[in-house]
Order: C-alpha cells, then sequence, then structure tokens
C-alpha cells in the first residue's frame, strides 16, 4: 500500500478511525491525559478542513468521501463531548489523544490540520488569560512583556502542559510527554505544538519570531523543545 498519497484517508486510516473510537468510549480521568482543548481543536480543525469547497465540483470523488469524515455525526458528537470537558477543564486520556493524533497523522494534509489545530488551541490558551492581558496593554513596553510572558507560561502549561522558559531572552518550551511524538512517527503531531505555542508568544509577549523544535521524544529524544529565534522583545 502506498503512504496514502493520493488520498486524504488510506483505508488504514479508516482502520485508525475505529481504532480512535474505540477507545475514546473510555472515561476521562480527572488528573493525568490531555486537556480536552488539545483533542477538541484537532477535530475542529479536521471539520474546517473537510467542509465541501465552497462551489463544489470536486474531481476526486473518493478523495471527497474521504473528506467526509471530518464532517461525519460521530465527528460531530465528539466535538461536542470535548467542548463540554474543555468548559470545565476537564482532561482526556492521553492514550485516547494519541489515537486521534494517530488518525491525523496518516493524512496527506496532517501538517496543515496540525497548524490550525495548534493555532486554534493558542487562542483559547489565551482567551483564559484575557483579561489580564487586556490589562497590561497600559505598562510600558519591558514591563507588560515580561508580565505576558508569565500570562504565556501559564496558557501553556494549562492547556498544553508545556513548560515555557527563557533563557535569557529566547522563548523555550519542553514538554514531558507530547502524545504526538509517541502517535506520529516523525513527530509530524508535534507540528500542533509549536503552532500553538507560537500562537500564544504572538498574542501575549513581543515575540516576533518562529520556534524550531529542536528536540523530540520521536528521534528517542527524552523530552519535546522548542526554540525561539527571531526577535522576542
Ligand atoms: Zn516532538
Amino acid at each position: 500500500m502506498r503512504s496514502g498519497a493520493t488520498g486524504v484517508f488510506c483505508s488504514s486510516s479508516f482502520t485508525g478511525f475505529a481504532s480512535y473510537f474505540i477507545i475514546v468510549s473510555g472515561p476521562p480521568s480527572s488528573r493525568s491525559g490531555a486537556h480536552a482543548a488539545v483533542p477538541l481543536t484537532i477535530l475542529e480543525s479536521l471539520r474546517h478542513v473537510d467542509a465541501p469547497a465552497h462551489g463544489g465540483g470536486d474531481e476526486f470523488n473518493t478523495e471527497l468521501a474521504a473528506r467526509r469524515l471530518g464532517m461525519s455525526d460521530t465527528v460531530a458528537a465528539q466535538i461536542e463531548r470535548y467542548r463540554r470537558l474543555a468548559a470545565r477543564s476537564g482532561r482526556v486520556e492521553l492514550e485516547e489523544v494519541a489515537a486521534l493524533f494517530r488518525l491525523v497523522g496518516r493524512r496527506t494534509d496532517a501538517g496543515l490540520v496540525f497548524a490550525d489545530a495548534g493555532r486554534r488551541v493558542g487562542r483559547r490558551a489565551v482567551r483564559g488569560v484575557r483579561a489580564p492581558a487586556l490589562l497590561i496593554r497600559a505598562l510600558p513596553a519591558f514591563a507588560r512583556n515580561r508580565l505576558g510572558f508569565l500570562l504565556a507560561r501559564r496558557a501553556a502549561a494549562r492547556i498544553l502542559d508545556a513548560r515555557l522558559l527563557r533563557d535569557p531572552s529566547i522563548p523555550n518550551a519542553v514538554i514531558d510527554d507530547s502524545p504526538s511524538a509517541t502517535a506520529t512517527p516523525n513527530g509530524t503531531g508535534c507540528g500542533f505544538y509549536g503552532s500553538a505555542l507560537a500562537e500564544i508568544l504572538r498574542a501575549l509577549t513581543d515575540f516576533d519570531g518562529a520556534l524550531f523544535h529542536v528536540r523530540c521524544r520521536s528521534r528517542g529524544e527524552s523530552t519535546c523543545e522548542w526554540q525561539g529565534s527571531g526577535r522576542s522583545g
């Protein structure tokens, strides 16, 4: 079987889809796992990307059928479940989240889905600290950036389980046990976290550069780590 080069889902992805929905039947854990906003935004992005293009006329019928998976009632029901969980900062088992990363990781447009989902979860994390973020706009640039970084650190820890550091002026982020690295062999899914961290930093600090995934558990390293480059206030 080719590696899914002609379709969004290859047949093994359908198997993955089934596996994912078997796993999701388990009850959520209160302490371990990932914040429900992680699988929520991945599925929201999947649905967004799979929405029929306006005007129709898609010449690839099989691909169109596969894309409808993201538009299915099953996905809609899961989005609703995660949305309710995320509203009360509920957690989802890592195995379930990893299965979702694995499912999306098999798509030819996985990078696009993960990047979009990362921006979504990043905006969501920033909304969680919105009131202070508005408040700090009145502060001088130096103080605003320092406080903004503290808020970014809180947002990244709460939603992404990421530790945000600065050494001494370049942002650095570490995730010890990211489900993306174990689920996607080449670490494609880590693009979700990179995109989310950049979104948070850009919204709350003067960070204006790029984040590079310098260490990854998918390559046998002990953690996933991102390093910023470019101007960062
Ligand atoms: Zn990684």
